[in-house]
């Protein structure tokens, strides 16, 4: 299995960079304010940080036995497509809206208050995939966040419990959904049950939303909700498809995960797109970030398991939950197994050719979908007990070999401090991290922002780190406008 992260790029530009670093050395000056000057003499390649114990110990409690039980029950519905019966306690979206609702409420009343349950009921008007008026109702469980600072910052897990057989507008069929999205719902209901017996700094929403095949009206009426009451999501996983191992292709892969995180992002405005083509940054989303961060934490939790990141939002032709999420401006990113079998999505269950076609639990990988959600369990975790990514990072434009960094201080009533970070511009992954203390601004003496990525992430006391934050260019300061743009 091919381990993961912070892997050696070409040992020519390590040459190079470690050149530049003794090249350097010397010309340190560690101010005593809450700015500093540093070089990279004390630069490192990123150490392997320690692990939380309390992370390894949720992880651990994950069971693919619920897993299974849960995705065995959502396919005896028969059917969950979003235009099935409402009040068959049986058969349909219905009866599966409402046994999800009793499943969290039980873990609810098992974490002694601390998690919450709400049914977010509202009526979708008539739509492409919506021939009547018909009621959605997505199904929220918070665990607030415990520390004062930080539990309106929210992060969100999520899967789709509809499902569709080959007609999306089919409400008879039999869907079962076995993989889509049973499994992500599973995981989601599995997340909330292990994570509510513990304390996070910020708070999560596990969610469990109907319509996704519908053209994704669950998850958009709560993120259009989110963004109207100012909502401060910081990161949404979607796991929508992640319950197979074995691919049409035939190819059997139990240690891969794909977390698809887009470059550019939806919301970019005009004046966003003209700085990121003149200086680069389509490589440093926000998602992008977070795909980085759950690809560290995921992998240094759940060493059986690869998260191969995938750089565009979703597949070709496809969509998920994260996108309304995306376009209004919030962190997001999708998790989906390595190999689709397309013989078992949106396909009514029917035996052709001799081959089984339908969304079955038979083709379902229990101890995989385990190994997924534990993934998002380490990587939740992680986020949920950092401090917030640091806010307004920028860089200085002027013309210097020198790169300063400036942004707001965190809020933390445990924030320790700050590491820069850095790679070369052709690196996938942040290759290299330094400590810098708690201060606001930082100059990397004799390194160039023309010519490596930087960014920046708050630590804990506990040496828990927030996502990275890449800096967006520094309004030039008037004096320095007489310098010709054009050279
Ligand atoms: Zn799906």
């Amino acid at each position: 299995m091919e381990r993961a992260s912070f892997s050696p790029g070409c040992s020519f530009l390590k040459s190079l960079l470690v050149a530049v670093l003794l090249l350097t050395s010397g010309s340190s000056a560690i101010g005593q304010s809450k700015s500093r000057t540093g070089s990279a003499p004390q630069a490192r390649k990123q150490p392997t940080q320690p692990r939380n114990p309390q992370i390894a110990r949720l992880v651990s409690e994950i069971d693919a036995r619920n897993i299974e039980r849960t995705i065995r029950k959502l396919v005896s519905f028969g059917t969950r497509n979003t235009l099935s019966e409402q009040n068959d306690p049986n058969r349909g979206i219905g009866a599966a809206r409402d046994w999800l609702y009793g499943e969290f409420e039980k873990i609810a009343a098992a974490s002694g208050g601390r998690l919450t349950v709400e049914k977010q009921a509202f009526e979708q008007p008539k739509a492409a995939r919506v021939p009547q008026p018909t009621m959605l109702t997505n199904i929220l469980a918070t665990l607030k966040g415990t520390q004062a600072d930080s539990a309106n910052r929210v992060y969100v897990v999520s899967g789709h419990y509809d499902s569709m057989c080959t007609s999306p507008t089919d409400a008879k069929c039999d869907a079962p959904g076995a993989n889509d999205d049973a499994s992500g719902t599973a995981a989601v209901l599995e997340l909330a049950r292990v994570m509510s017996k513990y304390k996070f700094e910020a708070t999560i929403i596990f969610m469990t939303v109907p319509g996704e095949e519908q053209e994704l009206l669950g998850s958009t009426h709560f993120a259009e909700e989110a963004k109207k009451n100012s909502m401060d999501i910081e990161a949404m996983f979607t796991n929508d498809i992640i319950g197979s191992s074995i691919g049409g292709n035939g190819k059997r892969d139990t240690h891969t995960v794909r977390v698809f995180s887009e470059g550019v992002p939806s919301n970019e405005t005009q004046q966003e797109a003209m700085t990121r083509r003149s200086v680069g940054g389509e490589n440093d989303s926000a998602s992008r970030q977070l795909a980085r961060f759950i690809k560290e934490s995921g992998e240094r939790y759940v060493p059986g398991m690869k998260v191969w990141m995938i750089y565009r939002r979703d597949r070709y032709g496809r969509g998920g939950d994260h996108q309304p999420f995306l376009e209004r401006g919030y962190a997001a990113v999708r998790f989906t197994e390595p190999n689709e079998d397309y013989h078992h999505q949106h396909q009514n269950v029917r035996v052709e050719n001799g081959i089984q076609y339908g969304d079955l639990p038979q083709f379902d990988d229990f101890n995989y979908i385990a190994d997924v959600a534990r993934v998002n369990a380490a990587s939740l975790a992680a986020l949920a007990l950092a401090p917030a990514r640091p806010k307004n990072l920028m860089v200085n434009t002027g013309l210097s070999n020198d790169t300063e960094l400036k942004w707001d201080a965190n809020k933390e009533i445990d924030l320790a401090g700050y590491e820069i970070v850095w790679r070369d511009t052709t690196e996938p992954v942040w290759t290299h991290a330094q400590s810098i203390g708690n201060v606001n601004s930082y100059t990397m003496k004799g390194m160039s922002k023309d010519n490596y990525f930087f960014g920046v992430r708050a630590i804990d006391k506990e040496g828990n780190r927030s996502p990275v934050s890449y800096p967006r260019p520094m309004p030039r300061a008037p004096a320095n406008r007489t310098t010709p743009a054009s050279n």
